[in-house]
């Protein structure tokens, strides 16, 4: 079945060329048992490697059931061997981390022999060998004799028509050497046998034709005893491995070694987590659009600020506000936004601050004390020196304007009293912090609209200048009047009638655009009489002013909750907010998020260099992982160049490899995210980045990782495979 026509094979150094085969003709079949003998460097192994497919051949032809394999290029080699060829040893080749029912399961695994009938197959030739005692013994704790068994039972699992051994004997003891010989007898009754002895005596009782060489040259080949050959079948090629296979595989191989699965697993939780951290901070940089940003619309645009009107312009429900408050992301929902536009300032100094719901405040925010929990509990900036404890009266800024000049020394009658609880971290931070119920006070909410008002009188016309305008409630006074001073008024009126002494009340209501929204309320007869006088015309600095019963302001401005604010912690969990919420019916403004177009321009560039820092982090990793990996992955090859040479394709093995990396850092993966929830939930001082990730981000961090994975898998089998199997097998 296997012809050799004057094959020669030369070995080329730098220097010199060494004939190993010199013209080798040959012809052998099956049921032979032929022994190879000859001197120490006459050609024996490059014979039995030619044959066998694991080394090339020069010159000549070697046929195998008349098929010329000068042709074959690697992937006919590999199928030849995986066909044709069992192999056995002198240093055994097989795997010490596995037991002996491993190994021969592998090979029969790899040879793609029928599930169902694999494991007692695989019995059945461990038994054979006389290894049935040993079936679950690890193969590194075997004796040789019984390694060579092993690697045997491993050769006749391929039920290949030949079977080679190099020097299968040489590191036995005589005894188990015999046992090993009378075994390859018999297997030679239905196959062909080629094995290679430098020791003749001990195989020429059983030895059906002795071959030997000389100096690369056959010297004598005599037929010792005459055999009938009968032509065998090479087995079918194998289907290849089921990818399930491969995995358990691959879990096999992780499992098999737990030292260097801890060491693997500990360099990939390593990497894992600089990459978590870099990537959790790029998350949060790209995410944090507040940086530097200012808005013209609104006095507070802290980040924990999300506006959300209704798009109809209705008042919110209490269900609708339920269900804000139900969002794992907002903290708290202040049904009456347009208090948070509010200045207060302290009674009798010139400082003024505005006002944040006290769900706002973070871990870390406080320098002292605590958040407060009641209404009459206040978070004082560090800047306004008042100490824990201290009691402060607050009063609404635009009061401070229109207080009558002759009460100047009295209280406004405005003025709230707080407790201080605790002292904000940052400096120069002109924020206070009132619990949720002082928000809700009746009070601040006028103060709110009124200042809201004045707002709008500001920016009615932009060409007009018209300064700051409040309306102050004056309970004395009739309902359904307004009282505008003479100097406000001359201010309201549109610029044409400026300085006309003769205009008369209803020439104002009809000229005076400024005060245009009260129109609807004219015509639907709320307000009667408009009181042009000198009362409040005059303020503590001449400030403009509008003044009506609180009653007539209640029904001008409703006080229903038709803006809200949802508390979140900062711009990422209230986009989040955002894409949550049904645009169609919400309108939603973050006060926080408006930027002038060149701090987009940087925010552009600010995103391009961190996604480039990650980049350039990846491919830094990827090489210290295959510097930290490549001597673990080292140790493995001589575990490959077995599977190579029991049969194994260069493809399954690439996928065996990758599937290993990939799990190794999936665990890493799973580990490490377990941890850092866990760090979430613990307070600890390493940051908590995860609170920026969505799905997407664990989804494109994990497959990164998977990507780096299968990189490197795809690497270390590239070096793996650089090399021959023979090469491979003769370097280990
Ligand atoms: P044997 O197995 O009979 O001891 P080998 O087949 O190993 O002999 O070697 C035959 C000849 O080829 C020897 O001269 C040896 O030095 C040479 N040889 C074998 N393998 C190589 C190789 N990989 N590179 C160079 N020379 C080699
Ligand atoms: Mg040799």
């Amino acid at each position: 079945m296997l012809k050799l026509q004057h094959v020669s094979k030369y070995y080329r150094s730098e220097e010199t060329v060494v004939q190993a085969l010199r013209r080798v003709s040959l012809t052998l079949n099956s049921g032979e048992f032929v022994v190879i003998t000859g001197e120490s460097g006459s050609g024996k192994s490059t014979l039995l490697n030619v044959i066998s497919g694991l080394d090339t051949y020069e010159e000549g032809e070697l046929s195998v059931n008349g098929e010329e394999t000068s042709y074959y290029g690697k992937e006919d080699w590999e199928n030849y061997r995986s066909q044709y060829i069992g192999f056995i040893f002198q240093n055994y080749n097989i795997i010490d981390s596995y037991t002996v029912y491993q190994n021969v399961m592998a090979a029969l695994t790899i040879q793609g022999y029928p599930k169902s009938s694999r494991k007692m197959r695989a019995i059945e030739l461990i038994e054979r060998v006389g290894l049935k005692e040993q079936l679950k013994q690890k193969s590194s704790t075997l004796s040789g004799g019984q390694k060579q068994r092993v690697a045997i039972a491993r050769a006749l699992a391929k039920d290949a028509p030949i079977i080679v051994a190099d020097e299968p004997t040489g590191n036995l003891d005589k005894k188990a050497g015999q046992n090993i010989i009378k075994l390859l007898k018999e297997i030679s009754r239905e196959k062909l046998v080629v094995m290679v002895t430098h020791n003749y005596e001990e195989v020429q009782d059983e030895a059906t034709r002795r071959i030997r060489l000389f100096d690369g040259e056959v010297v004598e080949d005599k037929t010792l005893v005459q055999t009938d050959s009968a032509p065998t079948q090479p087995k079918p090629l194998h289907q290849g491995m089921h990818w399930l296979e491969k995995l358990a595989m691959a879990t096999r191989n992780l499992l098999a070694m737990p030292k260097r699965l801890l060491l693997t697993l500990a360099i990939s939780l390593f990497i894992v987590a600089v990459f978590s951290f870099t990537y959790g901070s790029y998350i949060e940089a790209s995410s944090a659009f507040d940086i530097g940003s200012w808005n013209p619309f609104f006095n507070n645009n802290d980040p924990s600020r999300l506006i959300v009107l209704r798009r109809d312009q209705a008042p919110f429900t209490p269900e609708e506000l339920a269900e804000f408050q139900s969002y794992a992301r907002v903290r708290e929902v202040i049904a009456f936004d347009p208090v948070l536009e509010l200045r207060l300032g302290l009674e009798d100094t010139w400082s003024a601050y505005y006002v944040l719901p006290s769900a706002s405040l973070t871990r870390g925010d406080l320098r002292e004390g605590r958040v407060p929990e009641s209404a009459a509990e206040i978070v004082m900036p560090r800047e306004a020196a008042i100490p824990i404890g201290e009691t402060v009266r607050l009063t609404f800024d635009s009061d401070r304007y229109y207080r009558d000049p002759q009460e100047a020394n009295q209280p406004s009658g405005m003025v709230q009293t707080f407790t201080v609880v605790g002292i904000h971290a940052a400096r120069y931070h002109n924020y206070i912090y009132l619990h949720r119920e002082a928000l809700e006070h009746p009070l601040l909410q006028y103060k709110a609209i009124e200042q809201h008002v004045s707002l709008l009188f500001a920016t009615a016309d932009k060409t007009a200048e018209i300064p700051y305008i409040s309306i102050r409630l004056d309970e004395t006074l009739e309902e359904n009047t307004v009282h505008i001073g003479q100097r406000t008024f001359s201010l309201l009126i549109s610029p044409e009638y400026f300085n006309t002494p003769s205009l008369t009340e209803a020439a104002f209501l009809e000229q005076s655009y400024a005060l245009s929204i009260l129109h609807p309320l004219i015509s639907e007869e709320h307000l009667t009489t408009v009181h042009i006088d000198t009362i409040f015309s005059q303020g503590q600095f001449g400030m403009p002013a509008v003044v009506m019963h609180p009653d007539l302001f209640a029904t001008l401005f409703h006080l229903d909750s038709s803006q809200v604010t949802l508390v979140v912690e900062d711009s990422f969990d209230a986009s989040r907010v955002m894409a949550a919420l049904d645009q169609s019916t919400y309108h939603t403004i973050y006060p926080a998020e408006y930027q002038p177009m060149e701090m987009y321009l940087f925010t552009i560039f600010e995103r391009l260099a961190s996604f480039i820092a990650v980049f350039f982090q990846l491919t830094v990793m990827y090489f210290l992982t295959y510097l930290a990996l490549r001597n673990i992955m080292r140790a493995r090859k001589r575990d490959y160049v077995i599977y190579r040479s029991i049969g194994a394709t260069q493809k399954d093995l690439n996928q065996i490899t990758i599937l290993e990396l990939i799990g190794v850092f999936l665990t890493a993966f799973v580990i490490m995210y377990v941890l850092w929830a866990v760090n979430a939930v613990v307070e600890t001082p390493i940051p908590n980045y995860l609170r920026y990730y969505t799905l997407g981000n664990y989804l494109f961090a994990a497959g990164l990782l998977m990507g780096l994975a299968f990189l490197l898998g795809l690497r270390f089998n590239r070096k793996i495979f650089k090399d021959s199997v023979i090469t491979a097998l003769r370097t280990e």
